[in-house]
């Protein structure tokens, strides 16, 4: 019987060369066993939107065949969907097809942030807000893994960009990652307890993430008592030693026993301690409890359809002017654009997967309506005359009722591996889009990307944009269904399509030089910065229309405590059509010392509504909806203050708020010689004490003209205040003013 719970008299019988043995990989993909100790190999491979299972040569880069598998819609897809439900139920299945191609951990979800645009990677990722990634993330590790194998959330942490990806330094201030970078990954670990946590390839403040002890072990397993194995990002470790020492334990893809050797001979030089080895080994060996083996079988037929169903609930209706959509079966439809029989449903690099089959969506719109003519418009390959393809296809919209546009970005255009230097689509599908709309009554886009794209150019000229992510395999049925109404369209953007690339917030600093990138918009982060700046963008965050309306009543906060609120409103659907509301709630305020974004998605909800039916929607806000992180104090801290709760239809666009107060936290500031004046004299206890002392005694208020001193001053650290004004506080007395602060009245 296989060994995957390792008692002490079991670790002590394996030597040390044998216990670093475990701590990498055989090979790729899989880790070495150790027969005679009864622990068995297991395999790990890429997801997390399909099984990419490599039978043959290895990669990973998506180079390689890998067995066909069903490809769901990646994760900026899903982030749209602002729905759990449709997370978990492509963890489920990518679950099921983990178990039956035998496979132990699937790689994924990927959690980090969308920084910027330029990203090459955005679309493996699934928002630029830390809740809504982490709440989607979550409900895929749990669901996967219910399944069997494990799940892997990565890239820990700050690897929001491709340029310099395995070397650069993310400079991030530590409320940052606490507040944006850090929440997805700590929602993930806590709530759906991932078996592994695979480290980034960058720097972190100028420590590798493979390596970063704070990272690792602090944060991941001390505050947020993650239990599983740390692995490596594939060749991410620099140092294997030390690596280990951080609290990294699976080092992939394997050294050929380089590595092991590096470890047994700091442990014999007494450079590594072999606790540290062995507290590795028993989370490795652990692991290999999901070994799994080839275990049920998944129906391709069954999952295509789910990929269908669940595509449809990720595209976002941008704009729809009169009623361009849906579209009737009847009218006489111009589909233009080589997407249209070429799909553009994934991203290039290790998340691609050899899907089972692949939907074209001419196919799928030509079953649902008679008349339907074709023009290519222009050439994925660059080939053919571009003018030429572009003036055939304005004549077949000319003669259409509607024009359908298919456009987006080839797979040279985005990948992992690089950022793209632009968010443009390319200038032969901008002129086609406006030489097809100046000759059709009617323009629908119908956009492929992974990662944001400007519709400056064209988008005023156009009647309709629905932007389609990738949708993976299925994603031209899903397409066809929202194009006909079969499904209403409910996504909502889960990141901001800005104007242009210059008003993003980290464009001055992305990708950064010199082997530094830094996070100087803080916390300002897509809509956090947009909405706090008041800078248009082309659509919010959040922004998703439908083919039926909604309208929000009722709004009532109560407060639960001190730090928390329970927020109560009612959705109805006003339209004639079945569809989807997407409830969100955000927080706005300006308690406490830190400069926050004018608000901030505290909770949401998607809601299914039948024509006229109204539901009355509960949300709790936790004390972590209210709180931002403090960096002296190291927590989390609820400020006492005001706290506006409001109801967006997306991140710019209120339709109702209610304001509450909240006690928050009872914090006694201390203070002491190096805090400043104003610290002091706001401080409960010392404020008036100090008061007392500097009037000579006098009282608690000073002269007004001493107040404005007193101001002016107010930003000097005590200790050079007195100094600098001359005043002698005899040294017992300053003692004592410095214990009522809080600190030690012996470094008075
Ligand atoms: C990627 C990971 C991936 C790994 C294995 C790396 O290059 O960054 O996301 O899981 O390769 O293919």
């Amino acid at each position: 019987m296989a060994r995957t719970d390792l008692d002490a008299l079991a670790l002590n019988a394996l030597t040390l060369e044998q216990k670093a043995s475990l701590l990498s990989g055989r090979d790729f993909w899989t880790t070495k066993p150790l027969e005679e100790a009864g622990i068995p190999s297991i395999t790990l491979c890429d997801g997390p939107h399909g099984v990419r299972r490599e039978a043959g040569g290895s990669d990973h880069l998506g180079i390689n065949e890998s067995i066909p598998a069903t490809c769901f819609p990646p994760a900026a897809a899903v982030g749209s969907s602002w729905d759990p439900e449709v997370a978990a139920r492509i963890g489920a299945a990518v679950g099921r097809e983990g178990r039956a191609l035998g496979v132990a951990v699937v790689l994924g979800p990927g959690v980090n942030i969308k920084r910027s645009p330029l990203c090459g990677r955005n679309f493996e990722y699934y928002s630029e807000d830390p809740l809504l990634s982490g709440v989607l993330a979550a409900a895929h590790v749990a669901a996967l893994q219910a399944e069997g194998p494990g799940a892997s959330v990565k890239h820990f942490a700050a690897n929001n960009q491709e340029t310099e990806r395995m070397r650069v330094s993310a400079d991030v201030d530590e409320r940052t990652l606490r507040e944006i970078y850090f929440p997805a990954f700590e929602r993930v670990v806590t709530q759906a307890r991932p078996a592994t946590v695979m480290c980034s390839y960058n720097r972190v403040n100028g420590v590798h993430a493979s390596q970063n002890r704070w990272l690792l072990t602090d944060v991941l397993r001390r505050e947020w008592g993650f239990t599983g194995v740390v692995v490596s990002d594939w060749g991410a470790v620099q140092d294997r030693v030390a690596a280990l020492a951080a609290g990294l334990d699976l080092e992939m893809p394997g050294t050929g026993g380089a590595s092991d050797r590096r470890i047994v001979d700091a442990v014999r030089a007494g450079d590594l301690d072999e606790a540290v080895v062995n507290a590795s080994v028993r989370r490795v060996v652990a692991l290999t409890e999901r070994r799994g083996g080839v275990s049920g079988a998944f129906e391709t037929d069954a999952h295509h359809a789910l990929a269908r169903e669940l595509a449809a609930e990720c595209a976002v209706l941008l704009k729809n002017e009169d009623g361009t959509l849906p579209l009737s079966a009847e009218a006489r439809i111009a589909v233009i654009g080589e997407f249209a029989v070429r799909p553009r449903f994934q991203g290039g690099g290790s998340s691609h997967i050899n899907a089972t089959r692949v939907d074209a969506a001419l196919d799928a719109i030509r079953a649902l309506a008679p008349d339907v003519a074709y023009a290519q418009g222009f050439s994925l390959d660059g080939s053919g005359d571009a003018r030429e393809l572009r003036e055939a296809a304005a004549e077949t919209a000319a003669s259409a009722d509607v024009a359908v546009v298919f456009a987006g970005l080839g797979e040279r255009e985005e990948s992992e591996g690089f950022d793209r230097e632009t968010i443009d689509l390319p200038a032969v599908q901008v002129e086609l889009i406006r030489a097809v709309a100046a000759a059709a009554r009617r323009t629908v886009v119908v956009l492929s990307n992974g990662g944001v794209v400007s519709l400056e150019g064209w988008h005023d000229d156009v009647d309709a944009v629905l932007e389609g992510w990738l949708l993976g395999q299925a994603g031209g049925s899903a397409v066809a269904d929202l194009l006909f109404g079969v499904v209403n369209p409910s996504g909502r953007l889960a990141e901001s399509i800005p104007m242009r690339l210059k008003d993003t917030p980290s464009y001055l600093n992305f990708p950064g030089e010199a082997g530094h990138v830094r996070y100087g918009e803080g916390v300002m982060v897509g809509y956090r910065y947009y909405e706090t700046v008041e800078l248009p963008v082309r659509y919010p965050f959040g922004h998703g229309l439908s083919y039926t309306t909604f309208a929000i009543g009722g709004l009532t906060v109560v407060r639960t405590g001190d730090d928390r609120a329970t927020v109560t409103v009612r959705v109805t659907n006003t339209g004639d059509r079945p569809g989807k509301h997407v409830v969100q709630v955000y927080v706005s305020t300006a308690a406490g010392p830190v400069r926050r974004p004018v608000r901030e998605l505290r909770a949401f909800r998607k809601v299914s509504l039948a024509p006229g039916e109204s539901r009355t929607i509960t949300l709790p806000l936790d004390r972590r909806a209210f709180a931002y992180y403090d960096v002296p104090l190291g927590r989390w801290v609820v400020a006492q203050g005001d706290y506006t709760i409001q109801i967006g239809e997306n991140a710019s666009s209120v339709v109702a708020e209610t304001t509450i107060s909240l006690d928050g936290d009872s914090l006694v500031p201390v203070v002491s010689l190096d805090s400043t004046l104003g610290e002091w004299l706001s401080h409960p206890l010392a404020g008036p004490a100090l008061l007392r002392v500097l009037s000579g005694g006098k009282g608690a208020r000073p002269e007004e003209d001493d107040e404005n001193g007193l101001r002016m001053a107010s930003s000097m650290p005590m200790g050079r205040f007195l100094t600098f004004a001359g005043i002698d506080i005899p040294h017992a007395t300053l003692r004592e003013l410095v214990e009522l602060g809080g600190s030690d009245g012996a470094a008075a």
